[in-house]
């Protein structure tokens, strides 16, 4: 399949205006074209991103040291004439002669052009009104593009920039003017398959301003690009959107529909995503799309359901097991956990400068060096026990061999451990405290190894975050300490504190007493009801 040159949009040589009303009269103002490159009548007026209905595009452009410009009253013209008028600058300066195609050679059957001045061989001056011109100048630019997309494409190909393939033969000139049939209004669309050459019929090019999905998913990710998003958020978006790409089957993104978002869902539920993951990632896709003025598409019950599932926590007893069956080097890891209420990631990178023995607290702070940065872009302190701290002292004493990063949990190579969680479950194995019952995502029963799912490493911060609100810890304090960008996300915890003298209530209440009373007059488990 021949590749296509992809022309610029409206190269650097050629600008687009519209002449709108502003506060100080009528003003030719650039354009700012959408992520998709269309145009929705947004301008940078001084500086201000505006909407402007009204008035008309222009385009600019320089021309042996002159400053022109042509208006172009049919706007849906505007983006495909940018795009020819710029492919004419490239050919001028790469030397291929236009003025072969002057429109004199061409009119004689035709009613004149009224005062079309020419640049070339495109006249766009004035504003065109007939039918007969408006013909005239589709023929001319097919017979232009064609040239000058050959010309481009050989210009690249020896430069390197593309693979070199023969060309496609301009077609004979008696085609490119097909007789007009009577009260013949060329379209848009009509310009467009004009100006194809008959070979590509098959490849199906969408026409260069429509928007294709991949087009405008391309520019989009490169909006997103880190460091404007993590690169992780960014991986996550471009797997979500090439992931629709590939699967939609449609190839605009003005055609994409409710349908089609569905349609992705239900592919994200067969490759075995969860709802939560579902919901996530169909919400990339409206973002996208929302940026393509298209919202709406989904009710709020095509989103998928979740539930929240409730926060696990570590009972008193399950910890002391499990400190008891760890080594000193194991302890102090989990303990650590269990006193910091510390994500993962935000141990594993803890260096022994964020412990200060003298504040008796634990920072969390970016490591530049490693690629780490606290998560919500905050660092923070969180207190300790002493303790804790004595621990520590004591464990640092332990291990003064050479530690690049200076990490206090580090692997053996001196690298942030991926793998602590793992070697948490590993613990619980072989103390036997696994529950027994459960299977993990990858089919692995706990009852038969290091599986289990009772045991993992965010259980440490829930057990902590409710540990503290028990013991009064305000909200606002706790927050800080979980390093929370909003309050929301601490106050969950609050669901599960103050349970204490719960049952004492429970068990005294009249609907207590009548379910005692119930069990009681009830016949024994297996005793058979006399005739
Ligand atoms: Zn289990």
């Amino acid at each position: 399949m021949p590749r296509r040159v992809d022309s610029p949009r409206h190269g650097p040589q050629v600008n687009i205006l519209k002449k709108v009303r502003t506060g100080q009269g009528w003003r030719l103002c650039p354009v700012v074209r959408e992520t998709n490159g269309r145009l929705r009548d947004r301008v940078r007026v001084g500086g201000r991103i505006e909407v402007h209905a009204e008035g008309v595009y222009y385009l600019e452009w320089r021309e042996e040291g002159r400053r022109l410009r042509a208006a172009i009253p049919n706007s849906v013209e505007v983006i495909e004439r940018a795009r020819l008028k710029s492919l004419e600058l490239e050919a001028r300066q790469t030397g291929v002669n236009l003025d072969a195609f002057r429109p004199e050679r061409r009119t004689e059957s035709l009613t004149p052009v009224p005062r079309a001045r020419s640049y070339g061989g495109i006249s766009v001056e004035p504003p065109l009104n007939s039918d007969a011109s408006r013909l005239l100048l589709t023929g001319i630019e097919a017979c232009i593009q064609e040239r000058v997309e050959a010309a481009l494409h050989s210009r690249l190909a020896t430069t390197g920039v593309i693979d070199a393939e023969p060309e496609t033969p301009p077609r004979a000139q008696t085609e490119l003017l097909p007789p007009p049939p009577e009260g013949y209004a060329p379209s848009h669309r009509r310009r467009l398959e004009l100006s194809r050459p008959p070979e590509s019929n098959g490849t199906s090019d969408p026409p260069e301003d429509a928007g294709t999905i991949a087009q405008s998913i391309d520019a989009y990710l490169k909006d997103v690009e880190p460091p404007q998003r993590e690169p992780k958020t960014y991986e996550e978006y471009r797997n979500v959107l090439y992931r629709f790409r590939d699967t939609c089957k449609k190839e605009l993104v003005k055609d994409v529909d409710r349908k089609d978002c569905l349609e992705f869902m239900r592919h994200l539920y067969s490759i075995g995503n969860e709802a939560r993951t579902v919901y996530n990632r169909i919400g990339i896709v409206q973002q996208w799309l929302r940026l393509n003025d298209i919202t709406g598409l989904l009710h709020g019950r095509d989103k998928p359901n979740f539930v929240t599932n409730m926060r696990e926590m570590y009972q008193p007893e399950d910890l002391e097991a499990l400190f008891k069956a760890c080594d000193a080097e194991e302890r102090i890891r989990y303990l650590f956990f269990l006193l910091t209420g510390e994500r993962d990631k935000e141990v594993r990178y803890t260096a022994w400068s964020d412990i200060d023995f003298n504040r008796k607290c634990v920072r969390v702070t970016a490591k530049k060096q490693l690629g780490f940065k606290p998560k919500d872009k905050e660092e923070r302190e969180i207190p300790v026990p002493a303790a804790l701290l004595d621990a520590l002292r004591e464990y640092k004493a332990r291990h003064t061999e050479f530690n690049r990063h200076d990490l206090v949990f580090p692997t053996s190579e001196g690298k942030p451990d991926k793998k602590l969680e793992n070697k948490l479950k590993r613990i619980a194995c072989r103390a036997g405290l696994n529950c027994g019952r459960c299977v993990s995502k990858f089919g692995n029963k706990c009852s038969e190894g290091p599986y289990c799912g009772k045991w993992f490493l965010h259980k440490f911060r829930h057990t902590f975050a409710t540990t503290c609100l028990e013991e009064g810890v305000s909200i606002r304090t706790l927050q800080e300490w979980l390093g929370h960008s909003d309050l929301a996300s601490t106050m969950v915890y609050l669901k599960y504190v103050g349970r204490q003298g719960v049952h004492e209530i429970i068990d005294k209440s009249a609907m207590a007493e009548l379910a005692t009373n119930a069990f009681r007059s009830m016949p024994a488990p297996g005793a058979t009801l006399s005739a």
